[in-house]
């Protein structure tokens, strides 16, 4: 589900750093005022000169000559010579839509249409942690009909474990909620859940954690879950509401692994909700990224561009990649032409066996226990 577009709001930390840098060039001397003066005219007019095409920039700005081509197969290519361990991977709603996960942008899916009745002054409130105090049940109702239930994780997900697997994922950071990397057998130390997760909840007052089946119980019987430990906090699941901060797992290991990066692999992300969408531009210059998408996407702005100021994919530069198509297929080709492919397989369809078969387990003893 993609709780997360509705609960972020997209700041723009590009423009803050444009200022802050154009506030450092107005406080220097006349001298250096004068060669300020001078590279903003030659920006300018290297700008210029690049938007009427009289010089080629592909040329210009093909320093990363890291990978022998522009696709997946530089990529196995750089993966294999290189002998690669520390790939970052990066997801969003993508790579959970194919699972069944309703995403919360689309105006079929009418999630906002049952909220009416609550009188919310604005739909997004019901992710605001200050109207969740006050009034916690249009969430819950909303919940009830997103809680992952009978969901399985995808042949991404999948291909996330197998990375892991190879020793070749560093980290895998998720903009999701549905917690279906766990599921797929991602461990933890593994994992950063960026805007948190539905698999635990903590008491509002106490902080008492509960798990995700306790909540569901509540949640599908309409019940606002209340703590059991001082009988009077809400809980609220771990996701990040408008309003709170980030873990600080989340920073912490963002600025360790980053640097660390030989590879970045962005998947089923729309590179619009911050702080995430900017994670790109943590890795060296000289790290390769590998955008797997529907469309191109967290593609650099030419103006800022001119100003000196690079931040974003650059399809022509030589070290991104953008590999179009669905989530799941580009995964697929990907672990084929790493020659796991068969083992991709393999492994979802026998997890997916497994989670159907705890499910009839779990009904099953449901079912004894109601009798
Ligand atoms: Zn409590």
């Amino acid at each position: 589900m993609d709780v997360n577009m509705i609960i972020f709001l997209n700041i723009s930390i590009i423009i803050t750093d444009g200022k802050v840098e154009n506030e450092s060039l107005s406080s220097s001397s006349d001298e250096a005022e004068e060669q300020d003066s001078d590279s903003g005219i030659n920006k300018f007019s290297e700008c210029f000169e690049q938007t009427m095409h009289i010089f080629d920039p592909n040329t210009s700005e093909n320093k990363f000559n890291i990978l022998s081509e522009l696709s997946l197969d530089g990529i196995v290519d750089y993966i294999k010579d290189n002998k690669v361990t520390k790939i970052i991977t990066m997801a969003g709603a993508g790579i959970s839509t194919s699972a069944g996960i309703p995403d919360f942008r689309s105006p079929t899916t009418g999630l906002y249409d049952h909220l009416e009745k609550y009188n919310l002054p604005y739909p997004q409130a019901i992710f605001e942690i200050e109207f969740f105090k006050s009034n916690p049940k249009p969430f819950f109702v909303l919940t009830k009909e997103l809680l992952p239930e009978g969901y399985k994780p995808t042949k991404s997900h999948y291909f996330i474990r197998l990375l892991h697997e190879k020793g070749l994922l560093l980290r895998h950071y998720t903009q999701n909620v549905d917690d279906l990397e766990r599921m797929a057998g991602l461990p933890e130390e593994k994992l950063v859940e960026a805007h948190g997760t539905f698999h635990t909840g903590h008491c509002l007052d106490c902080k008492t954690m509960f798990n995700l089946d306790w909540m569901k119980s509540k949640i599908n019987e309409d019940i606002i879950p209340i703590c059991e430990n001082c009988n009077k906090g809400v809980i609220k699941p771990d996701i990040v509401f408008f309003g709170e901060k980030l873990s600080e797992r989340f920073h912490t290991l963002l600025s360790e692994d980053f640097v660390l990066a030989e590879l970045l692999i962005i998947m089923g992300s729309s590179l619009i909700v911050q702080p995430f969408a900017s994670l790109i531009d943590n890795v060296l210059t000289d790290c390769p990224r590998l955008l797997i998408n529907k469309e191109k996407v967290g593609v650099e702005s030419d103006l800022l561009k001119c100003y000196g100021i690079s931040r974003g994919m650059n399809f022509e530069s030589g070290r991104d990649v953008a590999w179009l198509g669905e989530c799941d297929e580009g995964c697929q080709l990907l672990a084929d032409k790493l020659e796991w492919g068969e083992e991709l397989k393999t492994l979802m369809l026998e997890e997916h066996r497994r989670l159907d078969s705890d499910a009839i387990k779990r009904k099953e003893k449901a079912d004894v226990n109601s009798d």
